[in-house]
């Protein structure tokens, strides 16, 4: 088991610029999808084009800009997607969010498999452990490949800001005790992969993240 790190390529897209991963595994076939946004149809090109099979579809949440590729992915992959079933309500929104946003959206079969919090997933040679993060959204989940430091966070936290928590479902709260509990325990260096914009790391936004700093108010609720 020679197994080197993962390789993780970003692809933004769309009007809400979401940010949809393609992780290269270990084992040199496989590739795993992370979130399905508008950047879909090229880490799928990528994907193919590197000669690797998508093992998952794993979702963070079910926000429309980060299924609003997922349609796509089921077609051209035999991949099964994962959500938490906490998220299935805004998953099944879908259709009336993208009316209500005005943007095409194709909508996509139901998610195959239920993620358990703590039940880690393997695929490629890697485990991906689940953490539960609610609060942006009730059933948000963040990816954290073991052995790397690396964690994929989706909309729970970004280089300097916090996910927004006025959308159904969502509560400031419950998202500071998630950045608290499953962000801030995890080692310093490692990496975090928001669903939009740029990458930061745990001890950057523990120290300069203004909800997180007590001056701004964000004394972890
Ligand atoms: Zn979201
Ligand atoms: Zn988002």
């Amino acid at each position: 088991m020679a197994h080197g790190p993962v390789k993780i390529f970003t692809f933004e897209d769309g009007p809400f610029a979401q940010n949809t991963y393609a992780v290269f595994c270990s084992d040199g076939k496989t590739a795993v999808l992370i979130d399905a946004g508008a950047g879909t149809a090229r880490a799928l090109d990528a994907i193919e084009a590197a000669g690797r099979t998508v093992a998952a579809i794993l979702l963070t949440h079910a926000h429309l800009d980060h299924i609003d590729g997922l349609a796509e992915a089921k077609r051209r992959t035999e991949a099964p997607s994962y959500l938490h079933p906490a998220d299935k309500v805004i998953f099944d929104q879908g259709p009336a969010s993208a009316q209500m946003f005005g943007v095409p959206f194709e909508e996509p079969p139901p998610p195959d498999f239920g993620i358990t919090p703590g039940e880690p997933l393997i695929f490629g040679g890697n485990t991906f452990d689940v953490l539960f993060a609610p609060g942006h959204a009730p059933g948000h989940v963040m990816f954290v490949v073991r052995g790397e430091p690396v964690a994929f966070v989706g909309d729970v936290i970004f280089a300097g800001s916090i996910g927004r928590t006025d959308l159904p479902g969502g509560d400031l709260r419950t998202l500071m005790s998630s950045i608290r509990e499953q962000v801030l325990t995890l080692p310093g260096e490692t990496r975090l992969l928001p669903g939009h914009g740029p990458e930061t790391i745990v001890d950057h936004e523990r120290r300069h993240n203004p909800f997180l700093v007590p001056q701004y108010g964000g004394e972890f609720v």
